[in-house]
């Protein structure tokens, strides 16, 4: 039988990091959808869309094509044919991208999208709604946390790694606000399921967190 796992949290709680590596220990297909909500709004802010315009970011959706290719290098994130990994990381897209994900249209679109890279295949998603909303079905939830600080903390060492150094106050107030917008919209916010099993990797290292998480598959 196949298997999903389903994990969700607020930013910088480190799911991606540990959703990536859970699939590579169980050979699963890892699939990021924050990412594919980034690629919209990169794409929406280079063609000058109103982020405000549930109707325009669908129509922008439904032409553009959003791939997360797997490759030995890892995941690349393409538009179309534009490898947009690194663009849909910069400050202006963790500024828009919530908003931009607060659309009800929006989101049933991604989800669709969603669901079919899920179906056949054992895989690792990581969001914001997976366990609620995307496969309520799920095999494993897991609702990862960790206190502001150490995720502001955290997303501030992965920006310098990429070569976008933020301000460390600044971090933490956009994590703070994209907090809050996921949690109080209306469609599909951002919450811990009522069967997901939470962890707060606060004081955990990477390496405990997939630990637990691949202990829990296996039970
Ligand atoms: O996980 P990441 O920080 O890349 O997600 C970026 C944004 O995309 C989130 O702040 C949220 O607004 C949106 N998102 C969402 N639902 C998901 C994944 C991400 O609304 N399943």
């Amino acid at each position: 039988k196949l298997m999903n796992i389903a994990i969700d949290g607020p930013a910088g709680a480190g799911k991606s990091t540990v959703a990536k590596l859970v699939a590579e220990q169980l050979q699963f297909l890892y699939i990021d959808t924050g990412a594919m909500y980034r690629a919209l709004t990169y794409a929406a802010l280079t063609q000058n869309v109103n982020l405000e315009n549930e109707d325009e970011l669908d129509s922008l959706l439904e032409g553009i094509q959003i791939d997360l290719r797997h490759t030995e290098s890892g995941v690349l994130v393409y538009v179309d044919e534009n490898d947009v990994t690194e663009l849909i990381r910069t400050d202006e897209v963790n500024k828009h991208v919530s908003l931009v994900a607060s659309h009800p249209s929006v989101r049933i679109e991604m989800v669709e999208r969603q669901r079919i890279l899920a179906t056949g295949s054992n895989a690792v998603l990581d969001g914001r709604d997976i366990g609620t909303y995307v496969l309520p079905q799920a095999d494993l939830k897991v609702f990862l946390t960790a206190s502001v600080e150490e995720r502001a903390r955290r997303r501030h060492e992965e920006q310098v790694k990429r070569g976008f150094p933020s301000e460390f106050e600044e971090l933490k107030k956009d994590i703070a606000r994209r907090d809050e917008l996921d949690s109080t919209r209306e469609f599909a916010p951002l919450k811990k399921a009522d069967d997901a099993i939470e962890i707060d990797s606060t004081s955990l290292t990477i390496a405990e967190v997939v630990k637990s998480i691949i202990d829990l598959a296996k039970e």
